[in-house]
């Protein structure tokens, strides 16, 4: 599989991350022996060699400066070696021939160390153990121009252990005595090998080994690179020798943001840009291509990881809430929020409100219930004067994170949460990546600048709960810049269908959604009450009257390891709905290390047969758990083969049926093992493997 044996999303490759200089000192390599990057730094620093340790391939076909910036209207490149001819693909030899570029900021020194946390995590009741920052290597390059005197440009690199990634971000910091402007930057550019050769052009090119991710990313549907706000493959136009006619071909990756950021750099202070992280993927089948990225969240972001069961209150009075945390604390849950109409206000002020909601948040807090709130940003009619400038906003209408009312919001919210101690933030419409015309707005100055400065208030104020351990759920691909959850992928008016029609839309929505992520990063619902219509036939309560449906919804997300929004006054209303609840949420968490671990997909639900998922982690003893699914009115018995690849078992496993007694099964070439398994009508049967 890789370069060290073995497959490195089964057993954690020996090898760390270094970063070491050449014998003659012109060449600096890091490496964890799933990917390797070289730079010369002779006569100019540049990278020379991307590799994918695990296939052997080169990423690269020619070198190309490390960044460019624009700066007082001018633009620079950083390093970079000049006088390639052939960008086919780049042999060693011809390093020696190439020229520094002139006009370029030119390399100065460098220096390495370990990784540094993005910002501070600060763990809850709830937080896993994974290390932060994630253990790695960095190194930065640094440039100087004669025509900027004053002006140095970083190039930072960070490399991680087990995982193939490289993070690349700059800084700019002046020191000439005087603001300079930086319209444009972009902060990796790299010949990228084509990923297929067509004479003619497509919308539709093959996606490559490499993916970008970035912390630069707004909006709720991005799970892939294909969605990237800042990743842009962009044909070369050095490359002439190449087999697309018009010379299309995507393959010079560029990393900039789609506008600005067009910031004034005040004497004495830097700048630094967004963090891009290239994954390297050895595969192009989807489960694989899926656990590696998801193996990069839980690596990159580990708060993601946090997965508190949690409950959506309807009412924000006292004694409603109190009673939604006893009733909690009592079956299990570990987290409230106090939703959408609740009536919960975070941008209430009044000294009698956040003491009352603090004594809620420490009632909660000494029940082992985190207590929090909803608040909506995007798609907000604030005031003409406070809306942003634009034609099409994302949503019809939406503030401005720059104009006087952002300013307050973010000051109100940072006051409530630090007055009152709250747990959670539901963040619901996050900053969607709205531009704004405005030049009075007090955040921005214009246009040009008015995506990046909003960027940075919504990720330094996500970065500042983060530090508090404030739980942050957010439908908005945030993860990088310290969100913990998203939505799973479902259409909200699905929960006002008839309750019959929800479960499997709702096991469709857990199956699709965790391709691309962990169980712990999407969140699912649950309408114990009604929520946007659809009367008493698509709700819950009277909860013991349809305790039958309350139960397969608590079997479908808890046994895919996904918290959903149980949505109502309250958990239980008999000691018989009590029970079921109790009875779920002890087997979650019985079995919780195995059901928050990597999910591969046997069968999609389709309502016609049964559908399957199965929990893998080969570091844990319980090394996988399937959960069979029978959406028919009658019983069946049907012979399920469990891939057991990723869960790192190779001859035999010895498997339990609803816990009963293990069974030795032998394992198959292809790393199957099959069995024949009972599932009652409109039931679920789960297989442990060890
Ligand atoms: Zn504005």
């Amino acid at each position: 599989m890789s370069g060290f044996g073995a497959d490195w999303l089964i057993v954690a490759p020996k090898e760390r991350a270094s970063v070491h200089k050449s014998a003659n000192g012109r060449e600096i390599t890091m490496t964890n022996g799933l990917i390797r990057r070289v730079w010369r730094l002779d006569p100019d620093a540049a990278t020379v060699a991307f590799d994918n340790l695990m296939t052997g391939a080169s990423l690269i076909r020619g070198v190309k400066p490390e960044a460019e910036l624009e700066v007082d209207g001018r633009s620079y490149e950083i390093g970079g070696l000049a006088g390639q001819e052939e960008w086919a693909y780049l042999r060693t030899e011809w390093l020696d021939r190439m020229k520094p570029i002139p006009s370029a900021f030119h390399y100065t020194r460098m220096e390495s160390g370990a990784t540094e946390q993005r910002f501070p995590w600060k763990r809850a009741t709830y937080s896993g153990r994974q290390p932060w920052p994630p253990p790695g290597v960095s190194m930065t390059l640094h440039f100087e121009q004669d025509k900027l005197p004053g002006v140095g440009v970083a190039v930072h690199y960070e490399m991680y252990d087990g995982l193939p990634v490289i993070s690349k971000w700059l800084t700019i910091s002046n020191q000439s005595g005087q603001p300079i402007r930086l319209t444009r930057f972009v902060s990796e550019i790299l010949a990228v090998v084509e990923s297929e050769s067509l004479v003619d052009n497509t919308a539709h090119w093959r996606k490559g080994p490499l993916q970008v991710d970035s912390d630069y990313s707004f909006l709720a549907t991005r799970t892939g690179p294909e969605q990237n706000e800042i990743a842009h493959w962009e044909p070369d136009p050095n490359y002439t020798t190449q087999v697309n006619y018009t010379l299309q071909t995507p393959a010079l990756l560029r990393c900039y943001p789609p506008l600005g950021p067009d910031a004034i750099i005040a004497p004495g202070t830097t700048f630094e840009t967004f963090r891009i992280f290239e994954l390297v993927h050895d595969s192009t089948d989807r489960e694989r291509r899926g656990l590696a990225q998801r193996r990069m969240y839980r690596t990159l972001a580990p708060w993601s990881q946090e997965n508190p069961i949690l409950m959506h209150v309807r009412r924000a009075e006292p004694a409603a809430v109190k009673l939604a945390i006893d009733q909690c604390a009592d079956v299990g849950f570990e987290m409230v929020i106090m939703t959408f109409g609740s009536g919960f206000d975070i941008e209430k002020e009044d000294p009698a409100y956040l003491a009352e909601i603090k004594a809620l948040v420490d009632y909660g807090r000494s029940k082992g219930v985190a207590l929090g709130g909803y608040s909506l940003l995007a798609s907000r009619q604030i005031s003409t004067e406070d809306d942003v400038v634009n034609p099409k906003p994302i949503f019809e209408h939406s503030p401005c994170l720059g104009s006087r009312w952002g300013t307050e919001y973010f000051r109100k919210l940072r006051k409530f949460i630090e007055a009152t101690g709250l747990g959670v933030l539901e963040h619901d419409g996050s900053y969607p990546g709205d531009t704004c015309a405005s030049t009075v707005h007090p955040g921005h100055h214009g246009l040009e600048d008015s995506q990046w400065t909003q960027w940075k208030t919504i990720s330094d104020f996500y970065a500042w709960c983060r530090s508090r351990a404030v739980y942050l759920n957010v439908p908005d691909w945030y993860f990088l810049e310290g969100a913990n959850k998203s939505g799973m992928g479902y259409r909200e008016t699905n929960w006002s269908l008839p309750r019959e029609r929800q479960i499997i839309l709702a096991r469709q929505n857990i199956y699709d959604g965790t391709w691309d992520k962990t169980p712990s990063m999407g969140w699912m619902f649950v309408p114990l009450v009604q929520y946007q219509g659809g009367g008493a036939a698509a709700t819950l309560e009277p909860l013991r009257e349809h305790l039958d449906y309350y139960e397969r919804h608590l079997i479908l997300n808890l046994t895919a390891g996904v918290q959903a929004c149980y949505r109502g006054p309250r958990l239980y209303d008999s000691d018989e709905t009590r029970a079921v609840v109790k009875r779920w949420v002890q087997f979650y968490k019985l079995h919780r290390a195995i059901l928050e671990s990597d999910i591969i997909h046997i069968r999609r639900p389709d309502g016609r047969d049964y559908d399957a998922i199965l929990h893998v982690n080969p570091t844990l003893r319980e090394r996988g758990l399937a959960v069979v699914h029978n959406p028919l009115d009658t019983a069946i018995t049907r012979t399920i083969r469990l891939p057991l690849y990723y869960a790192g078992l190779t001859t035999t496993a010895s498997i339990r049926i609803n816990g009963g007694p293990a069974r030795k099964v032998p394992i198959s070439r292809d790393y199957g093992a099959e069995l024949n398994v009972a599932i009652p009508a409109a039931g679920v049967t789960w297989l442990t493997i060890e």
